[in-house]
């Protein structure tokens, strides 16, 4: 057979591809409950998305199906084996600021700018193009490939989950739905709450504070675990200190640290704020906790019993431990990285609950049974109990694997450039396959612009990214 030019055919089909890209992105298929019906359960615009790419599909002769307006799919080929391409129709809201209209999708200076360019109608189109290519070029098939198209991908994947309740899991595949070259290896997620009641408080054997300086009343920082605090407050009962001296205490451990905050004295009550600086549950240690800030302080001061207990086992735990080192999970993984954790929601009631909600991410050769035993131990220390809020296992793809080792070369072949392999620690769409990868499609080196204002692709990497995909298909299901 001769060799096909995967660029040359995908630059052939420019015109009609952007002409397919520029229509599909005008259609705002943002999730909206409020459209919502049977067979569109996530509203009308992401329907009319899914309907959008489908009719594509149908046009160039695949065959199709809509699973309950869930999820949907394009086949081609025939074979045993299935080849799954999994992207996603619905976008994030478009938000303010744009230089140009974020359902126009218009060109400028060779970048298509809209709401879901880059993430993820763009490359969804391009993978489209790519499976139009390996049919319309006629080329034989030994198994079959189909794109599956979901539609909940930016907000609680119940797509991908009821779609594979019912539907075949393809053996392998990829989602280009994140970066170039190939993302092999993602953490395993958990949120975890760590919770002591007031009766669980009270049921053990504590030594009562002589003299306290204050009683802690309220403390609350935080509202998402995977983001670091830049608020927290707290409240205290002056006892042996006076309201002034704990407010100027404040004020000089804020200015030694280095940290922002203020305290003032009201009705008898000392109000504390600390500031910190908020970034992603993935890198905490950029960050400043300023709930674990805000502790630190506290655990310096001489508190009422459960105040004392509070502070002094967070300042213990998990102040600047952002890798579990201190209450002994820490592990550091050659391929995937450390564990993380973070700290990002506290609360306290004196009357109440105690809480802290932590995101861990961890890889994969610290099993979630193996450290969630050591930190269930460590938490009964101060009667704190675990409950598991989410937690998605670590995803790997042997690197040896032929899906991993068949991307790299076609997309060597198709830049001429390495095609390193990565371990993350978020969740890409990939993971949704068992053995899944992301594969593309934002080149190394572009600025992501993915739920940005101005959210744009390349014109250039989309048709690249397509000649990538194209090939990708044909060598996978050759
Ligand atoms: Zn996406």
């Amino acid at each position: 057979m001769t060799r096909v030019d995967w660029q040359q055919e995908a630059e052939k089909r420019k015109d009609e591809l952007l002409a397919a890209v520029r229509e599909f992105l005008q259609i705002k298929s943002v999730l909206d409950p409020t459209t919502a019906r049977d067979g569109a359960p996530f509203g009308e615009g992401i329907r009319q998305a899914l309907d959008y790419v489908l009719t594509v599909c149908k046009e160039a002769g695949m065959t199709v199906k809509d699973v309950g307006g869930y999820a949907a799919h394009a086949e081609l080929g025939e074979g045993e084996e299935l080849i799954g391409i999994l992207s996603h129709v619905d976008v994030v809201p478009e938000g303010d600021g744009w230089s140009s209209p974020p359902y126009a999708a218009e060109i400028v200076d060779g970048k298509i700018v809209a709401r879901g360019a880059i993430d993820d109608k763009g490359p969804t189109m391009a993978a489209i193009f790519a499976a139009k290519i390996v049919k319309e070029l006629g080329l034989p098939l030994s198994k079959r490939v189909r794109l599956i198209f979901g539609t909940d991908e930016e907000s609680n994947w119940r797509c991908v989950r009821t779609y594979f309740q019912t539907e075949e899991m393809p053996t392998m595949g990829f989602s280009p739905d994140a970066d170039f070259p190939l993302i092999y290896a993602e953490k395993g997620l958990t949120d975890l709450m760590l919770t002591q009641t007031a009766a669980a408080y009270a049921a053990q054997q504590i030594t009562p504070v002589d003299r306290p300086d204050a009683r802690l009343l309220t403390l609350s920082a935080g509202l998402r675990m995977n983001m670091v605090p830049d608020k927290a407050e707290a409240v205290l009962e002056p006892l042996s200190m006076t309201g002034q001296e704990l407010a100027e205490r404040f004020g000089a451990y804020v200015r030694e640290m280095g940290l922002s905050g203020a305290a003032d004295v009201r009705g008898g009550q000392v109000h504390v704020q600390m500031e910190g600086v908020s970034v992603h549950a993935m890198n905490p240690s950029l960050g400043v906790n300023a709930g674990t800030e805000l502790l630190h302080f506290l655990a310096g001061l001489t508190l009422d019993e459960r105040g004392q207990q509070f502070a002094r086992f967070a300042d213990r735990y998990f102040h600047r431990q952002h890798d579990g080192k201190a209450i002994g999970i820490a592990c550091d993984d050659k391929e995937m990285g450390p564990l993380t954790l973070n700290t990002g929601i506290i609360r306290y009631e004196a009357d109440g609950d105690a809480v802290f909600g932590v995101n861990i991410r961890y890889p994969h050769s610290q099993p979630f049974e193996r450290w969630k035993a050591i930190l269930e131990q460590r938490l009964a220390e101060a009667a704190f109990s675990l409950a598991v809020v989410e937690h998605l296992e670590p995803h790997r793809v042997d690197p040896q694997h032929p899906l991993i080792t068949t991307l790299q070369r076609v997309y060597t072949e198709q830049t001429g450039q390495e095609a390193e392999i990565i371990a993350i620690g978020g969740a890409t769409y990939g993971r949704s396959l068992d053995v899944g990868v992301a594969f593309g499609p934002l080149f190394p080196g572009r600025p992501d612009s993915a739920h940005q204002r101005d959210e744009h692709i390349l014109v250039d990497d989309l048709i690249k990214a397509t000649a990538i995909y194209a090939q990708a298909i044909y060598e996978l299901a050759k």
